[in-house]
């Protein structure tokens, strides 16, 4: 057997074991050697019968003296060693009498409690002792993460085969000299002591050994990601004189704040250069961000490029259309909308113009990236909201110049409101650079936020009222309801439906859902923009960048079931203006996670903070709310327990890659390979070398 056999010819594998185990992510041998416990128990520590003492979980070996099925299917039983007896019972559980023997010995290991002043050991897990080969079981019992059909025990026997045989070809990426710099065990040790510890004290070492490699794996490809796409020097340089400078600033209104400043000034030294940008901008809702993505794809206007804009959703679209028309009316610059909704007529025209080089902006949500899409010189593109997309890189191969054919490189800004956590700008963001806008515009007032429970809902609906008497708009937003496809729908209709019969006969109340075509979400916004309607309920399409100034009050109705990336997101949409807002959160937390966010978004305004929590409380897995986040699957590593690790492999990853730019040398050789093996595909690091 080699390291890169199928696990199915493994001794006591097979084709349905192999099938059962590709649903753990193992095909081959080595993914099973990198498959490791998620628990151990020491169950070396042997109690004499005579001293089991009430309330612990302790380890007996003993006699079994009788066995019997008692009433609700419990078995009874009763073990021995030489100090004494004790009576054993396993609950609901009559298949056990078949496995449990009078006359053989058994270790069990359970919580011990004072029942009828005896004591008894409940539901115990066990071990016979005795049988061939299994003498010499290790004392330290290891849990796998188990599937249906195969157990944790399976598991524990084929990678002790797998370890006899391929422990051996299990890769090193580290030199003696790097590992004792590190303090760290050597990877085939690790691997040894994670599956088969001998000791409880060795786990911690082993783990933390293995947790650096796996950061340091993903933290490489980050940097060699960021290295191949920073090393082309094929985009257009746009340089921006005072003149220029000038001419952009005066289409605001305002003047820029000094983040935006700030923001402006790094975008600016980036696209004078002809190695394309990669730039987050991050930033609160409603710090400005759009207007410096504005300011940059004026600028690539001003030098002849193209400039597209993309978006995840058309309400977004839509607006940031009317934005530009806001700034932009009376100049020469030709903008255009592409979205989903365009007739096939419309589209075909449009995407002429593109071609052509007529149109000098494009906005649009994702059918920008399709593949019909040509421009005749895209230098600048905005991607807003980019996790809502999934991995930017798609959207990269795609675009092609309209003469040439080949591939465009413009520069990339991405806007994203939800701060992102320090772990995650580490990783799914780390070949990015980043800008931060971290003050609002002046003359913003801090929104408020109540917790209401369901029911005292009077009072607010009072505060409401005298709002909107005073001339302000409020958005409800009722959650998606997952049970049925139409429900969040029910919902919201019905929400609005009551609101206006019952609560506030004297305003006009609009509804807005995901179901609507994009005609008839326009017409509704439209409406509530303008003023005609001053309550808007909605589903949670309106959750990113919509931006109504008089709109201060956000009521959102069974907040427990919302994220609070969302809940910050949502609240972000009132208090935009000079009127301070008001968010009240409908809820009735049934459990402690819900509870707790709620709390966070009373305690804190703070996205930063608000980013971090969330990722604590939901886990990284979750943290984007879809299996697109770009995040590669970690088999051992935890992004927010182990940041330390992730800190460390971060520098060591870029230290390499200062080293020895390709992994080139051949004592990177193991490095290189695993690298391509690991993150050659996911993260487009083929071409590496
Ligand atoms: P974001 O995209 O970060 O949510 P926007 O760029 O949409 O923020 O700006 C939010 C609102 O603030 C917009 O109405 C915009 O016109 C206004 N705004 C932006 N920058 C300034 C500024 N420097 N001074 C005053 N108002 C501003
Ligand atoms: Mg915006």
């Amino acid at each position: 057997m080699r390291i890169d056999d199928q696990v199915q010819f493994l001794k006591g594998v097979g084709p349905a074991r192999a099938e059962m185990f590709r649903r753990l992510g193992v095909e081959t041998v080595r993914d099973l050697l990198y498959l490791f416990p998620r628990g151990y128990e020491d169950r070396s520590d042997i109690c004499p019968v005579l001293k089991l003492e009430s309330g612990e979980k302790q380890t007996i070996i003993a006699e079994c003296l009788e066995v019997r099925v008692a009433h609700w299917k419990n078995v009874e039983a009763a073990f021995a060693d030489q100090t004494g007896s004790v009576k054993v019972v396993w609950f609901n559980a009559a298949y056990l009498k078949d496995q449990i023997h009078p006359g053989k010995t058994y270790r069990l290991t359970g919580r011990v409690m004072l029942y009828k002043r005896h004591m008894q050991m409940q539901h115990p897990s066990f071990h016979e002792l005795g049988v061939a080969g299994e003498e010499d079981e290790a004392p330290i019992v290891v849990t796998y993460p188990a599937t249906e059909g195969l157990q944790s025990r399976t598991i524990a026997r084929a990678a002790a085969t797998a370890l006899d045989c391929c422990l051996g070809e299990a890769p090193e990426l580290f030199s003696p000299s790097d590992l004792k710099r590190l303090a760290m065990p050597s990877a085939r040790a690790s691997i040894k002591d994670l599956h088969q510890p001998t000791n409880l004290k060795k786990i911690a070492p082993a783990r933390r050994r293995m947790v650096f490699e796996e950061f340091f794996l993903m933290e490489l490809a980050v940097a060699m990601r960021r290295r191949n796409a920073r090393r082309h020097q094929d985009a257009p340089v746009i340089p921006v004189s005072p003149k220029v400078d000038e001419h952009i600033r005066r289409r605001f209104p305002f003047a820029l704040t000094a983040a935006q400043d700030r923001a402006l000034s790094e975008i600016v030294a980036d696209i004078a250069q002809a190695v394309p940008m990669a730039r987050l901008l991050q930033g609160d809702v409603g710090c400005g961000k759009t207007v410096v993505a504005l300011y940059g794809v004026l600028a690539a206007v001003a030098a002849g490029c193209q400039a597209a804009i993309m978006t995840p959703t058309e309400i977004l679209t839509e607006q940031h259309f009317a934005n530009i028309e806001k700034y932009l009316v009376g100049s020469r610059v030709r903008w255009l909308l592409l979205t989903g909704s365009l007739s096939t007529k419309e589209r075909q025209a449009a995407l002429a113009r593109i071609r052509s080089g007529e149109v000098d902006i494009v906005i649009g949500t994702q059918a920008l990236i399709q593949q019909d899409v040509t421009f005749r010189n895209l230098g600048f593109v905005v991607v807003d909201e980019q996790h809502k997309f999934g991995v930017l890189q798609r959207a990269e191969s795609r675009w092609r110049n309209a003469e040439s054919d080949k591939p465009m490189r413009p520069h990339y800004l991405v806007m994203t409101a939800t701060p992102i956590p320090r772990t995650l700008a580490l990783t799914v963001f780390g070949d990015l650079d980043v800008s931060v806008i971290d003050q609002m515009p002046p003359g913003r007032q801090p929104t408020a936020t109540r917790w209401v429970r369901p029911g005292k809902a009077l009072e607010m609906y009072e505060e409401v009222r005298m709002e909107v008497r005073d001339g302000r708009q409020a958005y409800v937003v009722c959650p998606l309801v997952e049970e049925t496809d139409n429900s969040d729908l029910k919902a919201a209709t019905e929400e609005a439906e009551r609101l206006q019969k019952e609560v506030f006969a004297e305003f006009r109340v609009a509804l807005l859902h995901g179901r609507m075509t994009s005609e008839e979400k326009h017409a509704v916004m439209e409406e509530f923009r303008t003023g005609r309607s001053q309550i808007l309920v909605s589903t949670i399409v309106i959750e990113v960048g919509i931006d109504i100034h008089n709109a201060t009050i956000m009521i959102i109705e069974h907040a427990e079931r919302f994220g609070l990336a969302q809940l910050h997101q949502l609240r972000g949409r009132v208090g935009r203006g000079a009127n301070s807002g008001m968010c009240y959160l409908v809820a009735d937390p049934g459990n402690d996670i819900a509870a707790s966010r709620i709390k966070v978004m009373i305690e804190t305004t703070d996205g930063f903070r608000i980013a971090e929590e969330d990722l604590r409380l939901r886990g990284p897995g979750e943290f984007f709310g879809t299996r697109q986040h770009g995040l590669p699957e970690l088999r051992i590593g935890d992004l927010i327990a182990d940041y330390d690790l992730l800190q460390l492999a971060r520098d060591e990853a870029s230290a390499l890659v200062r080293q020895d730019s390709d992994l080139s040398r051949p004592e990177h050789q193991e490095v290189r390979h695993s690298l391509l093996a690991r993150y050659g595909r996911t993260m487009e690091l083929i071409e590496v070398g």
